[in-house]
């Protein structure tokens, strides 16, 4: 299956996007990881990603969508993937349909958690991640809900399903509805 994993931040995507992955037997690809990644090692990645991330902003999408292109194109992608945290804006939507087009490949699903915005801040605020300070978290909100939440509405005018699993409770029983949700 080709899926793309979306929710605000703090919905829960790394986790379950873990466990579908897992469950399906597919790569999953976390550009937020990627980024993370790229910082530890300290490449021109990373260094220029930074600064976006530690004030909540979106990294530029033309070095999303090269990030994405490589992870996709990696042997393992071929007969599926996951994606978590991408796309956030609709250029990367589109940017990823023309990917996915020139490779005569198409998205099966888009897997929506949704999560209310008093239980985001609650959580980010327990992470502790470097970019969960009380004011990037107000931050992240805001650039998910302009940019991030208008793709949704893209994905359901191109016809890709958008199936919106409730993102609150038991960790392996939001997993049961989306497996369920997909029809596996
Ligand atoms: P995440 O781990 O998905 O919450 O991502 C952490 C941070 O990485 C975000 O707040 C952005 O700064 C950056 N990031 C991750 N994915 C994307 C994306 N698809 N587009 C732009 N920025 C991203």
């Amino acid at each position: 299956m080709r899926l793309v994993m979306m929710g605000p931040p703090g919905a829960g995507k790394g986790t379950q996007g873990e466990l579908l992955a897992r469950s399906l037997g597919i790569p999953r690809h976390s550009t937020g990881d990627i980024l993370r990644d790229a910082l530890c090692d300290g490449t021109v990645l990373g260094i220029a990603a930074h600064r976006y991330m530690d004030e909540g902003e979106l990294v530029p999408d033309d070095v999303i969508l090269g990030i994405i292109g490589e992870a996709l194109d990696a042997p393992g992608s071929r007969d599926g993937f996951l994606l978590d945290g991408f796309p956030r804006t609709v250029p990367q939507a589109k940017g990823l349909a023309r990917i996915l087009e020139d490779r005569g490949l198409a998205l099966d699903a888009v897997v929506d958690l949704a999560v209310p915005d008093e239980e985001i801040v609650a959580r980010l605020s327990a992470r502790g991640r470097s970019d969960d300070s009380l004011e990037t978290i107000q931050r992240r909100l805001e650039v998910y809900r302009s940019q991030t939440e208008p793709v949704l509405g893209w994905y359901a005018d191109s016809e890709v399903p958008v199936l919106s699993v409730e993102g609150v409770g038991d960790i392996q029983e939001i997993h049961r509805h989306i497996v369920e949700r997909l029809g596996r």
